[in-house]
């Protein structure tokens, strides 16, 4: 339980307040839920309110509607049809190898930084060897079988939208409750097959990582690009999940995934400074479409991820070129391959947002907003200005440097 002074709270405000308010209350989210289900007029209502509060001018597609619904309902029943139609089981394996490379290097990390005690440390690495890793899909995902077992007892019916929707909160919620009396398996394929998503995941109770087939396309990833594209891009994407275990968050867990204090008091005050350092610079950024101040204390955690995720990607590619060579250059690009490398990297987040979107992201998101991602962590890394040779006092390469990890 994160926050257990929430049902405490909660338990009182239950009694206290009027049963009248409640039932309203209960009634309207489920009226608020079902809205996006209902026919245009009721859809318009809730796109109206949407507008505000994301800038979007027009619904989205039908398809871009229904595909998302899918995803979110039927999330693991769509990947299995993404994995056996779309996904080149040899990525997994050439995702893998860079894995073990960046493992390496944070292990290699560990092992170089001053401010950690041996004991400390010791844990640490521990922790760090014992990351499991899942990447693509679950074989079970290619059993018909086992996917129809899961969603067994789920009735859909076409041309009944609403209806089925309501069969699937039901089910889903049943299934949910189910869980509560079984054992926490952590290695419940269930819990990693949602292949079909464009994201990568750090989880701090089962100490994994996982980045499903979906993330392992496009800019992210191809078998045939080069690898100093791959390893900035997923390689970034690869040492940033790493690093959540060990950023203000992470590390409050041990490689069991127990909430257990590992830190020697003085190396977690190191910590701490160094870490205030990082909270510090990522305050001090303004987003220039708003004027509005990036909360670094908010977004500490994935600025810690970004800094050593990507100094992790670009120290594994130097050790990837030591055992398998110098890699060919892009024609009509005149940039060596480890200018490629950063560019690589700030590619994967170039992106453009609506202003409504920017302004809430910057207020309550756990994110720098895409830019400060990649200036935040090139102006730390020294391996950076060399690629570059920006002299000291550029403005990606300030004298004062932060780094945790
Ligand atoms: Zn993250």
């Amino acid at each position: 339980m994160n926050v257990p002074a929430f049902f405490a709270k909660l338990d009182k405000l239950l009694v206290e307040v009027d049963s009248r308010t409640l039932h309203n209350y209960m009634m309207w989210r489920v009226v608020l839920q079902s809205v996006s289900t209902l026919g245009k007029r009721w859809r318009e209502l809730a796109h109206s309110y949407n507008a505000v509060i994301t800038g979007q001018e027009r619904e989205e597609p039908r398809w871009e509607q229904c595909l998302s619904s899918l995803t979110g309902t039927l999330g693991i029943a769509i990947s299995s049809m993404y994995v056996k139609n779309y996904f080149k089981s040899d990525a997994k394996e050439q995702a893998m190898e860079m894995v073990g490379y960046i493992k390496r290097e944070f292990n290699n990390i560990l092992d170089e930084v001053d401010w950690m005690d041996d004991e400390t440390r010791q844990e640490a690495k521990a922790k760090a060897n014992s990351i499991s890793t899942y990447i693509g899909y679950p074989d079970e995902l290619l059993n018909d079988t086992m996917i129809e077992e899961l969603y067994s007892g789920l009735e859909l019916k076409r041309g009944q939208y609403f209806e089925n929707i309501l069969h699937l909160r039901k089910w889903s919620t049943d299934y949910s409750f189910k869980q509560l009396r079984k054992p926490n398996l952590k290695v419940d394929w269930r819990k990693h097959a949602r292949a079909a998503t464009v994201n990568a995941f750090y989880n701090s109770l089962d100490n994994s990582i996982e980045f499903p087939a979906g993330i392992l396309q496009g800019a992210f990833f191809d078998k045939y690009k080069p690898n100093y594209l791959n390893f900035g891009a997923i390689g970034f994407v690869i040492g940033h999940e790493i690093t959540h275990g060990f950023d203000d968050r992470g590390r409050q867990f041990d490689k069991d995934g127990n909430n257990r204090n590992w830190w020697n008091s003085e190396t977690d005050l190191r910590f701490k400074e160094r870490a205030q350092c990082i909270i510090d610079q990522y305050s001090n950024y303004t987003v220039p479409e708003n004027g509005l101040k990036v909360n670094g204390i908010n977004t500490q955690g994935e600025n810690i991820a970004d800094n050593g995720g990507l100094k992790e990607a670009f120290r594994a590619y130097q050790e990837w070129i030591k055992r398998n060579g110098e890699e060919q250059l892009l024609p009509g690009v005149k940039l060596n391959q480890k200018q490629l490398f950063w560019v690589s990297a700030a590619n994967v987040w170039c992106g453009k947002y609506r202003p409504e979107v920017l302004k809430m992201r910057v207020l309550v998101g756990s994110h720098s907003p895409a830019q400060f991602r990649i200036t935040g962590p090139l102006s730390n890394l020294k391996e950076f200005s060399e690629t570059f040779n920006c002299p000291l006092g550029a403005p990606l390469n300030p004298p004062k440097k932060c780094s945790v990890w």
